[in-house]
């Protein structure tokens, strides 16, 4: 339906918005097209029974979406609102900048979504939506580095003292003094 990221945990598209719900997916063609809806206002998203199709022609909004998938792949994925835009009928009214969308009667938000600036922009706001996640993995591979590195230093220690060596020496090989390396690994 959309764009996954590099490890497939994010997923962009463009939703359509009519009033009372959201939907990505459209059946039909043309002016007879009827988008699926799948989530409510509020984001919600409508259990089977609850959904229902409406004509592409009261879409009044777009938003652009996320679904993010956690760590915990069996957990369905988050849907994230990355930006609106209200539906404007005048190609002269359009303004992606600020928020207002160009779409002909009967066209869908597939329509809208193969158009080149409105790729741009919706992968500019994605851009903006990965990078801080993208930092934080960075930050927890670096710490679980660290840890490992930490616990590695420790069995290594372990070795060397049950191999004979001192706290003297342990403290050379660890830039620490004696006192120091006996306080940190003394009861290991
Ligand atoms: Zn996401």
């Amino acid at each position: 339906m959309g764009t996954s990221c590099d490890d497939g945990t994010h997923e962009l598209y463009l939703a359509s918005v009519v009033r009372g719900g959201r939907g990505a997916s459209c059946r039909g063609l043309g002016a007879d097209a009827q988008v699926e809806i799948t989530h409510a206002s509020d984001g919600r998203e409508l259990p089977p029974w609850q959904q229902w199709r409406c004509p592409v022609g009261e879409v009044m909004r777009f938003a652009v979406m996320c679904d993010c998938a956690g760590p915990d792949a069996s957990k369905r994925p988050k849907s994230t609102v990355l930006k609106r835009w209200d539906r404007v009928l005048d190609p002269r009214d359009e303004d992606l900048q600020q928020g207002r969308l160009y779409l002909a009667p009967g066209g869908t938000a597939m329509d809208a979504s193969k158009r080149l600036d409105v790729q741009t922009a919706m992968r500019r706001c994605w851009a903006e939506h990965l990078a801080p996640l993208e930092k934080t993995a960075q930050l927890q591979a670096a710490w679980t580095q660290h840890r490992q590195a930490l616990a590695d230093v420790d069995d290594a220690v372990h070795a060397a003292r049950t191999a004979g060596l001192s706290w003297v020496d342990v403290g050379h090989a660890t830039g620490m003094t004696r006192q120091s390396a006996r306080e940190r690994w003394g009861t290991s």
